[in-house]
């Protein structure tokens, strides 16, 4: 069925400009207020009714029949923008994930489904979702109502820098990306002159030790099956350097694929924060600030998503992951908020390559030079409708 993509294709000019709006006025977390004006204003012009969802979130709603939700994050990073781009972000926020180029074509996907409503025999309901970075966004809509009625739920993420075609789709079976914890961890010692260390607890060399330990989780506990990453990023304490160091403290984040793993490491971090403080006088607290669980592809939608978009979009161009050969893997250890709908309802993400290697898109997600192939704006609107019209 040619028809999707041809009429997906007539959208670029447009999803460009969109995209191209976002990405100067990148936004972050749930601050997203120009963002979602633009948002608003766009599909009313479509003639939607648009709707607000939790902090800043929007949905709009087409068809009739079982509902399933098309889903897209909207906010950017807190990255000083380093592309040299005629529409680079100059706020200090850019669009370093791409969520730029899911709003355009979430808004791409509102405009093609406009055109053709008579054909479509479900409810699309679609969702511009803040917050994503911060992991949050996701939960915020759930909790507002977001999947009440919905049947399954579909978002699409794109990758840069892969050595696979613009508009190639990636499906995973199982777990697609990995859950996430941001944790802190405050040791507490006893400050006193350097030179009579044996008036304190210092709380520097504790967390020293702290942070050696943790790595013997991974290197020694967690088997080779199991795949995690535990890292701590920033480590700060003392005051000066003739002063024992009172209190210190670690952050850092865990990455893992599989529940049972993110439970264990968890508790170890801990016992091992308080028995490493305990040992040496002091005290360890530890918390986690934020996270969400790996998201799992369900079976049905990733059988579901392959029959449509083989179909309606691509048959060459539409791979199981698990297809891939060693070098064409895409797997980059980020985690992806979306888990939580997951958690509630079937869904499936499918992973829209934008931006090959060899032909300039060498950075990755996150760094201040990324950037996206815009070709791959008009694909992904094609991905989504062939999903929405599959019968
Ligand atoms: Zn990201
Ligand atoms: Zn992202």
């Amino acid at each position: 069925m040619d028809e999707i993509k041809k009429k997906a294709k007539a959208l670029g000019q447009t999803c460009i400009k969109h995209r191209r709006y976002f990405h100067q006025n990148a936004e972050t977390g749930f601050d997203v207020e120009k963002t979602t004006a633009y948002i608003w204003a766009q599909l009313q012009t479509l003639g939607y009714a648009p709707k607000r969802v939790g902090k800043n979130g929007i949905t709009a709603e087409i068809g009739t029949g079982k509902t399933l939700l098309f889903r897209a994050d909207i906010d950017g990073l807190p990255v000083r923008e380093k592309t040299g781009l005629p529409f680079a972000c100059k706020t200090g926020n850019m669009h370093a994930c791409g969520h730029d180029m899911h709003t355009a074509i979430l808004l791409g996907v509102a405009e093609l489904l406009k055109g053709c409503e008579d054909k479509l025999t479900r409810k699309i309901r679609l969702l511009f979702q803040p917050a994503e970075e911060l992991l949050l966004g996701a939960k915020d809509c759930i909790e507002h109502g977001v999947l009440d009625g919905v049947k399954g739920a579909v978002t699409l993420h794109v990758l840069t820098a892969t050595p696979l075609p613009v508009g190639t789709v990636i499906i995973a079976e199982g777990e697609s990306a990995p859950s996430a914890d941001y944790f802190t961890i405050s040791v507490k010692g006893k400050s006193c002159h350097g030179a009579v260390p044996q008036n304190g607890v210092d709380a520097l060399a504790i967390g020293a030790r702290i942070l050696l330990a943790l790595d013997s989780v991974i290197a020694k506990e967690t088997p080779v099956s199991s795949r995690a990453v535990l890292t701590v990023g920033k480590m700060e304490g003392g005051s000066a350097g003739n002063v024992i160091a009172g209190e210190t403290t670690l952050q850092g984040t865990l990455r893992c694929f599989g529940e049972p793993t993110r439970a264990f490491i968890k508790k170890r971090i801990e016992k091992i924060s308080r028995s490493t403080a305990n040992a040496f006088q002091g005290k360890a607290r530890f918390f986690i600030s934020s996270g969400c669980p790996s998201l799992v592809n369900d079976g049905g939608m990733v059988e579901f998503a392959m029959r449509a978009l083989q179909r309606g979009y691509d048959k060459e161009k539409t791979v199981l992951s698990s297809a891939l050969g060693d070098g064409e893997k895409e797997r980059n250890g980020g985690s992806e908020d979306f888990a939580y709908i997951a958690r509630e309802v079937p869904s499936v993400m499918l992973a829209l390559c934008a931006g090959e290697k060899d032909k300039g898109f060498a950075y990755p997600l996150h760094h201040p030079k990324v950037d996206f192939d815009e070709n791959a704006l008009w694909q992904g609107v094609a991905c989504f409708c062939a999903l929405a019209l599959e019968k």
